[in-house]
């Protein structure tokens, strides 16, 4: 079995990290937050002094931390991964970041004979428990059968996807089509309200058409009940279509819908709302049109 440092024992990474020793792996781990670390102590983990100490102490280094920045420090501070990590150790991001950033410490860790691979998931909190999360892998595809195994543990579905940065990328990809097609369900339901249409029954109607999709079976339930309870926060949507934005500005691809959401998903946050599900992006549409799609629980 291998030794796997793992950094970051936040909603996903704590899960995570239990599954991983659940199947017999030993763990040293740290967070910043010592109760964290404590917790997964309790559960048979090693705790380790810093980030610095948990890469030398493990075969296989896991990151699962907030973004890019928090990622930099942790890989570039003088208590970091690329100061600890052994030579011809494993670094795994499975943080959602910036591809961007994620392929320039790919560099950097290469230079010490490192290898690093980028992995970040789908699937919220309850897929990190049941160990049935997506996971987008993007690196060197003979790194990644090293590690297939390990990331086998904690997803259902796991796909190399391409090089370094190609999990990220595909990761923005999947949170800019929820995000525009959360945009499109707010415009629908509200139209259909201010049409004086039961809005149950227009979703029972499209739903089986071509309009029918994951998102509108997962969110309209909730907005009927306007039941907003993460769920995936809209501070995080917020945090990956910075990401896509700042992506495409740097490949010269426009983002005219995704800069739309985002620009609604802002107008809820600053109303006070980016702490609710991402769902809520309808609220501000209902304020722009003086409606309510729901019926408060
Ligand atoms: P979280 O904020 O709950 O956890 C992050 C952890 O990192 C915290 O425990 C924090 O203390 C720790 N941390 C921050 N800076 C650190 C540092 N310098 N050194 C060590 N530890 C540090 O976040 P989360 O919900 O677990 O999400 C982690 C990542 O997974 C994010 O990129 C998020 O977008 C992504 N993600 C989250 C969900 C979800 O539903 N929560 C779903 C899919 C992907």
């Amino acid at each position: 079995m291998v030794k796997i440092g793992f950094i970051g024992l936040g909603v996903m990474g704590k899960p995570m990290a239990k599954n991983l020793l659940k199947a017999g792996h030993q763990l040293v781990v740290y967070d910043i937050v010592k109760e964290k670390v404590d917790d997964l102590v309790q559960a048979g983990a090693e705790p380790a002094e810093n980030c610095r100490d948990a890469a030398g102490r493990g075969d296989i280094i896991i990151l699962m931390l907030p973004d890019s920045p928090e990622v930099e420090t942790v890989m570039l501070g003088e208590e970091g991964v690329l100061e600890g990590a052994r030579p011809d150790s494993i670094i795994i991001d499975m943080s959602s970041i910036s591809p961007l950033v994620d392929i320039a410490l790919e560099k950097k860790a290469t230079e010490k004979n490192l290898k690093m691979l980028d992995a970040p998931v789908s699937g919220g909190e309850p897929g990190a428990v049941a160990g049935t999360l997506a996971i987008m892998v993007g690196g060197d595809a003979s790194t990644f059968e090293e590690v297939n195994g390990i990331l086998q543990i904690m997803g259902k579905s796991v796909v190399r996807v391409g090089e370094i940065g190609a999990g990220q990328f595909t990761k923005l990809a999947n949170q800019i089509l929820v995000a525009v097609h959360l945009q499109a369900m707010s415009e629908a339901l509200v139209f259909a309200k201010k049409a004086g249409l039961d809005v149950q029954k227009v979703y029972d109607a499209v739903r089986g058409g071509l309009a029918g999709s994951n998102v509108l079976d997962a969110k309209v339930p909730l907005v009927l009940k306007r039941n907003y309870k993460p769920g995936f926060r809209i501070k995080l949507h917020i945090k990956d279509l910075k990401n896509a934005l700042i992506a495409g500005r740097e490949l010269g691809i426009p983002l005219p819908a995704t800069a739309l959401a985002q620009a609604f998903f802002e107008a809820c946050d600053a109303a006070g709302r980016g702490n609710l599900d991402h769902g809520a992006l309808i609220t501000v549409t209902e304020e722009l049109a003086k409606a309510q799609v729901g019926e408060d629980a």
